[in-house]
C-alpha cells in the first residue's frame, strides 16, 4: 500500500493542531495529535503523584495505567483514553502544561509513544501528524514536511484567544510557551528542530485560512 505521510512540526502555540486537524478533514486523512499523547502521559503522572523529573519513576506510569489513542472518524478528531476514560480538557490544564515537557524529555516515554505513533500510522493510507520530532525522528522519510512557526507575541496572543484569557496575561502565557520551547529544543532525544528538508511557514502575518490553503496545496502537489 502506498502511503502518504505529512509531518507538521513547530514550537508551542504555532497553530499546528488547528491546521493539521482542518487539513486532515478537508483531505480525508487520519490525524494524529502527538502532543495530546505526551499530555496524557503527563496527566497520568500527575494523577499518580509521580515526580515528573524522576526519570526512572516514569516507567511506573506505564505499568500502572492503560493508554489508548485513536482517531475518531465520526467526530473527526483524535481521542485519548486513560484507563478507558476519555480525556478532553483534562490534558489542556496549566498543571499539565507545566509538567509535559519534563515528561517528554524522558527516553522511555519517547520510545513508547514514537512506536505507537508509527504503529497507528502504518494502518492508514494517508496520515497527518503534528508534533516536535515528526519530520526528524518519527517519520524522517515523510512525503511532506512542514515547520510551522510564528513570533512568540503572536503565538501568545493566539493562545490567549483559545483559552479565553484576558490580554493582561500575555506575558505569563508567552513565558510558558518559551519555557516549553527551551526544554523541547534542548533535550537530548527527539528535540524540537526543523528537519533540513522541511518547508518553513512563518504564520505571524497570515490568517488561519491562508495557512490551511498553503499546507493543503503542498500536500495536493505530492499526491
Ligand atoms: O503540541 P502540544 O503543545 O500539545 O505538545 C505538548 C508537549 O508535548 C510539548 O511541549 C512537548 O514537550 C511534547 N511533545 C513532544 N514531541 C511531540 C509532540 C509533543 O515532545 N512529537
Amino acid at each position: 500500500m502506498e502511503q502518504l505521510i505529512v509531518a507538521i512540526d513547530g514550537p508551542a502555540g504555532s497553530g499546528k493542531t488547528t491546521i493539521a486537524r482542518n487539513v486532515a478533514i478537508m483531505l480525508d486523512m487520519l490525524y494524529l495529535d502527538t502532543g495530546a499523547m505526551y499530555r496524557t502521559v503527563a496527566y497520568a503522572a500527575l494523577k499518580d503523584g509521580v515526580d515528573v523529573s524522576d526519570f526512572d519513576k516514569i516507567t511506573q506510569v506505564f505499568e500502572n495505567n492503560t493508554f489508548d489513542f485513536k482517531y475518531c472518524e465520526k467526530k473527526k478528531k483524535m481521542q485519548v483514553f486513560l484507563n478507558e476514560e476519555e480525556l478532553v480538557n483534562e490534558i489542556r490544564t496549566d498543571d499539565v502544561e507545566v509538567a509535559v515537557s519534563d515528561v517528554a524529555r524522558n527516553g522511555i516515554v519517547r520510545e513508547r509513544l514514537v512506536a505507537l505513533q508509527r504503529k497507528i500510522s502504518k494502518k492508514e493510507k494517508r496520515v497527518i501528524l503534528d508534533g516536535r520530532d515528526i519530520g526528524t525522528v518519527v517519520f524522517p522519510d515523510a512525503d511532506v514536511k512542514i515547520f510551522l512557526t510564528a513570533k512568540p507575541e503572536e503565538r501568545a496572543r493566539r493562545r490567549l484567544k483559545d483559552k479565553k484569557l484576558p490580554e493582561s496575561e500575555i506575558k505569563i502565557v508567552m513565558k510558558d510557551l518559551l519555557r516549553r520551547d527551551k526544554i523541547d529544543s534542548e533535550r537530548a532525544i527527539g528535540p524540537l528542530k526543523q528537519a533540513e528538508d522541511a518547508i518553513l511557514i512563518d504564520t505571524t502575518e497570515l490568517i488561519l485560512e491562508e495557512v490551511i490553503n498553503k499546507v493543503k496545496e503542498l500536500i495536493i502537489a505530492k499526491k
